[in-house]
Protein backbone atom coordinates (compact mmCIF):
# COMPACT_ATOMS: atom_id res chain seq x y z
CA UNK A 1 0.00 0.00 0.00
CA UNK A 2 2.80 2.64 0.95
CA UNK A 3 5.00 1.42 -2.14
CA UNK A 4 2.24 2.46 -4.20
CA UNK A 5 1.12 5.71 -3.31
CA UNK A 6 4.42 6.53 -2.86
CA UNK A 7 5.20 5.37 -6.82
CA UNK A 8 1.71 7.31 -7.47
CA UNK A 9 2.90 10.56 -5.84
CA UNK A 10 6.29 10.07 -7.53
CA UNK A 11 4.33 9.65 -11.12
CA UNK A 12 2.54 12.77 -10.07
CA UNK A 13 5.48 14.82 -9.76
CA UNK A 14 6.79 13.98 -13.15
CA UNK A 15 7.75 17.16 -15.10
CA UNK A 16 5.27 16.12 -17.81
CA UNK A 17 2.40 15.75 -15.32
CA UNK A 18 3.27 18.96 -13.61
CA UNK A 19 3.52 21.00 -17.19
CA UNK A 20 -0.45 20.22 -17.66
CA UNK A 21 -0.72 21.89 -14.43
CA UNK A 22 1.86 24.81 -14.94
CA UNK A 23 -0.35 25.57 -17.94
CA UNK A 24 -3.58 25.60 -15.99
CA UNK A 25 -2.34 28.03 -13.18
CA UNK A 26 -0.55 30.10 -16.02
CA UNK A 27 -4.37 30.34 -17.65
CA UNK A 28 -5.81 30.61 -14.47
CA UNK A 29 -3.37 33.86 -13.19
CA UNK A 30 -4.02 35.14 -16.80
CA UNK A 31 -7.41 35.43 -16.07
CA UNK A 32 -7.31 37.20 -12.73
CA UNK A 33 -4.31 39.76 -13.87
CA UNK A 34 -3.48 42.33 -10.43
CA UNK A 35 -1.65 45.36 -10.55
CA UNK A 36 1.92 46.13 -9.01
CA UNK A 37 1.34 46.42 -5.18
CA UNK A 38 -2.38 44.62 -5.14
CA UNK A 39 -1.52 41.50 -5.85
CA UNK A 40 -3.62 39.80 -3.09
CA UNK A 41 -5.43 37.47 -4.97
CA UNK A 42 -2.41 36.04 -6.51
CA UNK A 43 -0.53 35.62 -3.79
CA UNK A 44 -3.89 33.86 -1.93
CA UNK A 45 -3.52 31.56 -4.43
CA UNK A 46 0.17 30.76 -5.08
CA UNK A 47 0.13 30.27 -1.15
CA UNK A 48 -2.71 27.65 -1.52
CA UNK A 49 -1.15 25.81 -4.07
CA UNK A 50 2.31 25.47 -2.03
CA UNK A 51 0.22 24.48 0.72
CA UNK A 52 -0.16 21.06 -1.30
CA UNK A 53 3.09 20.81 -1.16
CA UNK A 54 5.27 18.95 1.43
CA UNK A 55 8.97 20.08 3.02
CA UNK A 56 8.10 23.75 2.40
CA UNK A 57 7.82 26.57 4.92
CA UNK A 58 6.18 29.42 3.82
CA UNK A 59 5.78 33.22 4.64
CA UNK A 60 4.36 36.41 3.48
CA UNK A 61 7.44 38.57 3.40
CA UNK A 62 5.43 41.98 2.53
CA UNK A 63 1.35 42.17 2.15
CA UNK A 64 1.39 40.73 -1.28
CA UNK A 65 4.60 38.52 -1.62
CA UNK A 66 5.18 34.49 -0.79
CA UNK A 67 8.33 33.17 0.12
CA UNK A 68 8.87 29.42 0.20
CA UNK A 69 12.04 27.87 1.79
CA UNK A 70 13.17 24.23 1.13
CA UNK A 71 15.63 22.57 2.95
CA UNK A 72 17.52 19.61 1.03
CA UNK A 73 18.52 16.44 3.36
CA UNK A 74 21.43 15.36 0.90
CA UNK A 75 24.15 17.16 2.68
CA UNK A 76 25.38 20.52 3.31
CA UNK A 77 25.37 23.45 0.42
CA UNK A 78 24.65 26.72 -0.81
CA UNK A 79 21.38 28.32 -0.77
CA UNK A 80 19.92 29.60 -4.02
CA UNK A 81 16.90 31.74 -4.31
CA UNK A 82 14.72 31.49 -7.35
CA UNK A 83 12.73 34.46 -8.11
CA UNK A 84 9.01 35.22 -10.36
CA UNK A 85 7.40 38.05 -10.41
CA UNK A 86 3.54 38.01 -10.06
CA UNK A 87 2.04 41.79 -11.51
CA UNK A 88 0.33 42.56 -14.53
CA UNK A 89 -0.42 46.54 -15.75
CA UNK A 90 -2.32 48.47 -16.70
CA UNK A 91 -3.65 47.75 -20.29
CA UNK A 92 -6.86 46.50 -21.72
CA UNK A 93 -6.09 42.77 -23.32
CA UNK A 94 -6.75 42.23 -26.67
CA UNK A 95 -5.68 38.91 -27.36
CA UNK A 96 -9.15 37.30 -27.51
CA UNK A 97 -8.04 34.35 -25.75
CA UNK A 98 -10.21 32.37 -24.74
CA UNK A 99 -8.13 32.48 -20.79
CA UNK A 100 -8.42 36.50 -21.56
CA UNK A 101 -8.03 38.61 -18.31
CA UNK A 102 -11.65 39.09 -16.62
CA UNK A 103 -10.19 42.26 -14.92
CA UNK A 104 -11.26 45.07 -16.99
CA UNK A 105 -8.04 47.23 -17.88
CA UNK A 106 -5.61 44.93 -16.15
CA UNK A 107 -3.47 42.18 -18.41
CA UNK A 108 -0.65 40.29 -17.87
CA UNK A 109 1.45 41.61 -20.71
CA UNK A 110 4.68 40.78 -19.71
CA UNK A 111 4.77 37.11 -18.66
CA UNK A 112 4.63 37.31 -14.92
CA UNK A 113 2.03 34.90 -15.25
CA UNK A 114 4.10 32.39 -16.94
CA UNK A 115 7.07 32.85 -14.36
CA UNK A 116 4.59 32.39 -11.42
CA UNK A 117 3.36 29.24 -12.86
CA UNK A 118 6.83 28.13 -13.70
CA UNK A 119 8.29 28.65 -10.55
CA UNK A 120 5.18 26.85 -8.67
CA UNK A 121 5.80 23.60 -10.77
CA UNK A 122 9.49 24.10 -9.87
CA UNK A 123 8.37 24.03 -6.12
CA UNK A 124 6.28 21.05 -6.70
CA UNK A 125 9.18 19.33 -8.65
CA UNK A 126 11.66 19.82 -6.02
CA UNK A 127 9.43 19.70 -2.80
CA UNK A 128 9.04 16.15 -3.50
CA UNK A 129 12.48 15.56 -3.34
CA UNK A 130 14.42 16.97 -0.37
CA UNK A 131 17.12 13.89 -0.66
CA UNK A 132 17.92 15.00 -3.99
CA UNK A 133 18.85 18.57 -2.77
CA UNK A 134 22.04 19.99 -0.40
CA UNK A 135 21.56 23.56 1.04
CA UNK A 136 18.28 25.12 0.70
CA UNK A 137 15.86 26.97 -1.96
CA UNK A 138 14.05 29.70 -1.54
CA UNK A 139 11.33 30.12 -3.98
CA UNK A 140 10.10 34.26 -3.94
CA UNK A 141 6.94 34.98 -5.78
CA UNK A 142 7.66 38.46 -5.75
CA UNK A 143 5.11 41.62 -6.54
CA UNK A 144 5.60 44.57 -8.16
CA UNK A 145 8.31 44.16 -10.71
CA UNK A 146 6.52 46.63 -13.26
CA UNK A 147 5.80 49.63 -10.72
CA UNK A 148 8.44 52.28 -8.63
CA UNK A 149 10.49 51.72 -6.37
CA UNK A 150 9.36 48.15 -6.88
CA UNK A 151 8.99 44.53 -4.65
CA UNK A 152 12.44 43.21 -5.28
CA UNK A 153 14.13 46.13 -2.92
CA UNK A 154 11.78 45.93 -0.48
CA UNK A 155 11.55 42.11 0.00
CA UNK A 156 15.68 42.61 0.41
CA UNK A 157 14.72 45.09 2.95
CA UNK A 158 12.48 42.39 4.41
CA UNK A 159 15.82 40.39 4.78
CA UNK A 160 14.45 37.46 2.02
CA UNK A 161 18.26 37.72 0.70
CA UNK A 162 20.38 36.95 4.13
CA UNK A 163 21.87 34.04 3.59
CA UNK A 164 21.50 33.48 0.08
CA UNK A 165 24.54 32.72 -1.95
CA UNK A 166 23.53 32.88 -5.51
CA UNK A 167 20.05 34.16 -7.08
CA UNK A 168 18.52 32.96 -10.28
CA UNK A 169 15.46 34.66 -12.19
CA UNK A 170 13.90 33.73 -15.71
CA UNK A 171 12.18 36.18 -18.22
CA UNK A 172 9.75 34.64 -20.88
CA UNK A 173 11.10 36.83 -24.14
CA UNK A 174 7.80 37.12 -27.00
CA UNK A 175 10.50 38.80 -29.26
CA UNK A 176 12.77 35.36 -28.93
CA UNK A 177 12.04 32.01 -30.60
CA UNK A 178 10.63 29.35 -28.69
CA UNK A 179 13.96 26.73 -28.45
CA UNK A 180 16.54 29.67 -27.66
CA UNK A 181 17.11 30.49 -23.73
CA UNK A 182 19.89 33.17 -23.42
CA UNK A 183 22.00 32.92 -20.41
CA UNK A 184 25.30 35.55 -20.14
CA UNK A 185 27.76 37.31 -17.75
CA UNK A 186 27.87 40.86 -18.03
CA UNK A 187 25.36 43.16 -18.24
CA UNK A 188 21.97 42.57 -19.36
CA UNK A 189 19.45 44.70 -18.60
CA UNK A 190 19.74 48.81 -18.28
CA UNK A 191 19.30 50.85 -14.94
CA UNK A 192 16.31 52.99 -15.12
CA UNK A 193 16.21 56.98 -14.01
CA UNK A 194 13.79 59.74 -14.97
CA UNK A 195 13.54 63.24 -14.72
CA UNK A 196 10.46 65.92 -14.77
CA UNK A 197 11.57 69.42 -15.69
CA UNK A 198 9.56 72.70 -15.35
CA UNK A 199 10.63 75.03 -16.86
CA UNK A 200 9.68 78.88 -15.66
CA UNK A 201 9.90 81.69 -18.04
CA UNK A 202 7.34 85.21 -18.29
CA UNK A 203 4.28 84.86 -20.11
CA UNK A 204 2.87 87.26 -22.18
CA UNK A 205 1.19 88.09 -25.56
CA UNK A 206 2.24 86.08 -28.48
CA UNK A 207 2.96 89.20 -30.46
CA UNK A 208 5.22 90.76 -27.89
CA UNK A 209 7.48 88.17 -27.36
CA UNK A 210 10.41 90.75 -26.02
CA UNK A 211 8.34 91.46 -22.79
CA UNK A 212 8.04 87.84 -22.07
CA UNK A 213 10.83 85.20 -21.54
CA UNK A 214 9.61 82.32 -23.42
CA UNK A 215 10.16 79.14 -22.19
CA UNK A 216 8.74 77.10 -25.14
CA UNK A 217 12.41 77.93 -26.53
CA UNK A 218 14.45 77.63 -23.91
CA UNK A 219 12.50 74.35 -23.58
CA UNK A 220 13.59 73.62 -27.16
CA UNK A 221 16.71 74.21 -26.89
CA UNK A 222 17.27 72.11 -23.96
CA UNK A 223 15.71 69.03 -25.81
CA UNK A 224 18.22 69.89 -28.16
CA UNK A 225 21.22 70.21 -26.25
CA UNK A 226 20.31 67.05 -24.37
CA UNK A 227 21.47 65.34 -27.14
CA UNK A 228 25.13 66.55 -26.17
CA UNK A 229 25.28 64.14 -23.02
CA UNK A 230 24.99 61.10 -24.74
CA UNK A 231 27.03 61.99 -28.21
CA UNK A 232 29.75 64.13 -26.78
CA UNK A 233 30.09 63.60 -23.10
CA UNK A 234 30.08 60.14 -22.76
CA UNK A 235 32.90 58.09 -23.60
CA UNK A 236 31.61 56.18 -26.69
CA UNK A 237 32.28 52.70 -25.08
CA UNK A 238 30.01 53.77 -22.42
CA UNK A 239 26.41 53.05 -23.38
CA UNK A 240 23.21 55.59 -22.76
CA UNK A 241 19.89 57.19 -23.43
CA UNK A 242 18.35 60.29 -22.90
CA UNK A 243 15.02 60.48 -24.15
CA UNK A 244 12.48 63.53 -23.70
CA UNK A 245 9.44 61.90 -23.87
CA UNK A 246 7.04 64.20 -22.73
CA UNK A 247 6.75 68.42 -23.41
CA UNK A 248 3.92 70.17 -22.25
CA UNK A 249 3.35 73.77 -22.41
CA UNK A 250 1.10 76.66 -23.85
CA UNK A 251 -3.13 76.79 -24.39
CA UNK A 252 -3.62 79.57 -26.71
CA UNK A 253 -1.52 79.98 -30.63
CA UNK A 254 -1.32 83.72 -29.37
CA UNK A 255 -0.04 83.17 -25.66
CA UNK A 256 3.31 82.47 -24.60
CA UNK A 257 2.97 80.67 -21.25
CA UNK A 258 4.45 80.97 -17.96
CA UNK A 259 6.28 77.41 -17.91
CA UNK A 260 6.68 74.19 -19.87
CA UNK A 261 7.14 70.81 -18.42
CA UNK A 262 8.68 67.93 -19.67
CA UNK A 263 9.93 64.43 -18.64
CA UNK A 264 11.97 62.08 -20.08
CA UNK A 265 14.09 58.49 -19.33
CA UNK A 266 17.74 57.79 -18.69
CA UNK A 267 19.17 54.34 -19.01
CA UNK A 268 22.72 53.11 -18.83
CA UNK A 269 24.72 50.33 -17.72
CA UNK A 270 27.66 51.35 -15.77
CA UNK A 271 27.29 52.55 -11.80
CA UNK A 272 29.59 55.28 -12.30
CA UNK A 273 28.14 56.20 -15.46
CA UNK A 274 24.61 56.48 -13.93
CA UNK A 275 25.86 58.35 -11.02
CA UNK A 276 27.45 60.89 -13.24
CA UNK A 277 24.35 61.52 -15.67
CA UNK A 278 21.93 63.30 -13.46
CA UNK A 279 25.09 66.35 -13.06
CA UNK A 280 25.43 66.82 -17.05
CA UNK A 281 21.67 66.82 -17.67
CA UNK A 282 21.52 69.48 -15.04
CA UNK A 283 24.38 71.66 -16.30
CA UNK A 284 22.82 71.40 -19.41
CA UNK A 285 19.40 72.36 -18.20
CA UNK A 286 20.66 75.39 -16.13
CA UNK A 287 22.93 76.46 -18.46
CA UNK A 288 20.27 77.34 -21.27
CA UNK A 289 17.92 78.58 -18.85
CA UNK A 290 20.40 80.99 -17.33
CA UNK A 291 21.50 81.88 -21.19
CA UNK A 292 17.55 82.73 -21.99
CA UNK A 293 16.91 84.19 -18.32
CA UNK A 294 14.41 81.51 -17.03
CA UNK A 295 14.45 79.16 -14.19
CA UNK A 296 13.56 75.75 -13.40
CA UNK A 297 12.93 73.08 -11.62
CA UNK A 298 14.36 69.66 -11.76
CA UNK A 299 13.35 66.09 -9.89
CA UNK A 300 15.68 63.45 -10.98
CA UNK A 301 14.61 59.77 -9.81
CA UNK A 302 16.70 56.95 -9.58
CA UNK A 303 15.10 53.86 -10.51
CA UNK A 304 15.98 50.50 -10.98
CA UNK A 305 19.90 49.44 -10.94
CA UNK A 306 21.36 47.79 -14.11
CA UNK A 307 21.16 44.02 -13.77
CA UNK A 308 24.39 42.54 -14.52
CA UNK A 309 24.75 39.25 -14.64
CA UNK A 310 27.93 37.05 -12.63
CA UNK A 311 30.27 35.58 -14.79
CA UNK A 312 30.69 32.20 -12.85
CA UNK A 313 27.27 31.78 -12.42
CA UNK A 314 25.46 32.08 -15.92
CA UNK A 315 28.61 29.58 -16.56
CA UNK A 316 27.11 27.20 -14.30
CA UNK A 317 23.69 28.25 -15.54
CA UNK A 318 24.92 27.67 -19.40
CA UNK A 319 26.42 23.96 -18.57
CA UNK A 320 22.94 23.07 -16.46
CA UNK A 321 20.88 24.77 -19.72
CA UNK A 322 22.54 22.47 -22.02
CA UNK A 323 21.83 19.15 -19.88
CA UNK A 324 18.77 19.74 -19.12
CA UNK A 325 17.59 21.22 -22.16
CA UNK A 326 19.60 19.45 -25.01
CA UNK A 327 16.11 20.20 -27.76
CA UNK A 328 16.76 24.12 -27.02
CA UNK A 329 19.86 26.60 -28.14
CA UNK A 330 21.18 28.10 -25.36
CA UNK A 331 22.49 31.42 -26.73
CA UNK A 332 25.14 34.50 -25.29
CA UNK A 333 21.66 37.16 -25.37
CA UNK A 334 22.29 40.60 -26.19
CA UNK A 335 22.56 43.45 -23.76
CA UNK A 336 18.82 45.82 -24.13
CA UNK A 337 18.26 49.04 -22.32
CA UNK A 338 14.77 47.68 -20.67
CA UNK A 339 15.20 47.31 -16.72
CA UNK A 340 14.44 44.95 -14.50
CA UNK A 341 13.69 45.19 -10.73
CA UNK A 342 15.91 41.57 -10.25
CA UNK A 343 19.39 43.91 -9.96
CA UNK A 344 18.43 44.61 -6.71
CA UNK A 345 18.72 41.24 -5.40
CA UNK A 346 22.20 41.24 -7.24
CA UNK A 347 23.22 43.87 -4.62
CA UNK A 348 23.14 40.89 -1.85
CA UNK A 349 24.47 38.13 -3.62
CA UNK A 350 25.74 36.86 -7.58
CA UNK A 351 23.05 35.99 -9.40
CA UNK A 352 21.85 35.45 -12.97
CA UNK A 353 18.48 36.23 -14.88
CA UNK A 354 17.75 34.30 -17.94
CA UNK A 355 16.31 34.95 -21.39
CA UNK A 356 13.29 32.50 -22.19
CA UNK A 357 12.40 32.54 -25.87
CA UNK A 358 8.46 32.79 -25.96
CA UNK A 359 7.61 33.50 -29.13
CA UNK A 360 9.84 34.95 -32.28
CA UNK A 361 9.37 37.25 -35.15
CA UNK A 362 6.04 38.90 -35.34
CA UNK A 363 4.89 38.04 -31.78
CA UNK A 364 3.00 40.92 -29.97
CA UNK A 365 5.71 43.11 -27.62
CA UNK A 366 5.66 43.21 -24.27
CA UNK A 367 3.22 45.30 -22.67
CA UNK A 368 0.93 45.47 -25.62
CA UNK A 369 -2.63 44.45 -25.50
CA UNK A 370 -1.80 41.70 -27.85
CA UNK A 371 0.67 40.30 -25.91
CA UNK A 372 0.91 36.52 -25.35
CA UNK A 373 3.32 33.78 -24.51
CA UNK A 374 4.17 30.38 -26.30
CA UNK A 375 3.20 27.88 -23.62
CA UNK A 376 5.75 25.24 -24.97
CA UNK A 377 8.33 27.88 -23.63
CA UNK A 378 6.83 27.10 -19.93
CA UNK A 379 8.62 23.85 -20.08
CA UNK A 380 11.71 25.39 -20.62
CA UNK A 381 11.87 27.87 -17.71
CA UNK A 382 10.09 25.11 -15.45
CA UNK A 383 13.29 22.82 -15.94
CA UNK A 384 15.66 25.78 -15.72
CA UNK A 385 13.98 26.68 -12.19
CA UNK A 386 14.48 23.42 -11.32
CA UNK A 387 18.19 22.35 -12.75
CA UNK A 388 19.26 25.88 -11.58
CA UNK A 389 18.02 24.64 -7.67
CA UNK A 390 19.76 21.71 -8.27
CA UNK A 391 23.04 22.31 -9.72
CA UNK A 392 23.43 25.82 -7.78
CA UNK A 393 22.51 24.20 -4.60
CA UNK A 394 26.01 21.72 -4.50
CA UNK A 395 28.71 22.99 -2.25
CA UNK A 396 30.64 25.83 -4.16
CA UNK A 397 33.92 24.19 -5.75
MN1 LIG B 1 8.52 41.80 -16.94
Amino acid sequence: MTDTTVQSNAAQASPETVMQEVVAWRRHLHQHPELSFHEHETARFVQEQLQKLPNLTLSRPTETSVLAVLKGTAGPGRTVLLRADMDALPIEEETGLEFSSQNPGVMHACGHDGHTAMLLGAAKLLSAHPEQLHGEVRFIFQHAEEFFPGGAQQLVDAGIMDGVDVVVGEHLMSPVPTGVVAIQGGPLLAASDGFELTVQGKGGHGASPHQTIDPVIVAAHIVVALQNVVSRQLDPMDTAVVTVATIHGGNAKNVIPDTVTLGGTVRSFDENVRQELPKKIEQIIKGVCDTFGATYTLKYQMGYRATVNDHDVARELQEMAREVLPEVQVVQGKPQMGSEDFSAYMTKAPGTFIAIGAGGPGAAPHHHPKFTVDERALEHGLKLYVGAAKKLTQPAK
